[in-house]
């Protein structure tokens, strides 16, 4: 069933909706007048089973329920063009980050790639660990070949840090 079925049967949260708008300090969604100037310019949007504009939409009128569990959420590229293009200060690049950690909280299934990025991170301190380039000479190098210097493994306080930034709220 997609999401855009379930959200015909869903009924308004008001109550998670007012605490998603808290959350968003300073974008003022209710300000949204569907102008789809976000939606126009959105590097995802083929992606995106719901079009920026009626993520807001559907926010203001308190239809959230779905929301967290739903795949869209995660394909936004956060790209800020939708908070560069909106006239209104109601960036959906904002709410989406807000629906995504509802969907942490809410301990909804979250992308297989976002978890390997973060056990990425405990381990070596980097999103993306190095890589081999080739180069036009079709000659495959890394790191080392370029002197550059060995990457250091974060110490053990970074990682507790780092669990604490990801358990506050
Ligand atoms: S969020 Fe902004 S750009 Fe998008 S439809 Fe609403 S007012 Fe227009
Ligand atoms: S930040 Fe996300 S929703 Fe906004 S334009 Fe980029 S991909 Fe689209």
């Amino acid at each position: 069933m997609s999401l855009v079925d379930l959200m015909s049967m869903a009924k308004p949260n008001l109550e998670l909706r007012d605490k998603i708008l808290s959350k968003l300090g300073g974008q003022e969604l209710v300000n949204c007048y569907q102008c789809l100037k976000c939606t126009s310019g959105c590097t995802a949007l083929k992606l995106l089973e719901l079009k920026p504009h009626e993520i807001v939409k559907l926010v203001n009128l308190g239809f959230v329920e779905e929301l967290p569990s739903s795949d869209t959420i995660w394909t936004c590229v956060t790209c800020l063009k939708c908070v560069q293009r909106c006239p209104q200060k109601a960036s959906p690049y904002h709410l989406i980050m807000v629906l995504r950690n509802v969907a942490v909280e809410k301990e909804a299934k979250v992308p297989e790639g976002y978890l390997k990025i973060v056990s990425q991170i405990l381990e070596t301190g980097l999103a993306e660990s190095s890589q081999k380039i080739v180069t036009r000479n079709m000659e495959t190098i890394d790191r080392d070949h370029l002197k550059l210097p060995k990457i250091r493994h974060p110490r053990e306080s970074f990682q507790a840090v780092f669990m604490k930034a990801m358990e506050e709220k």
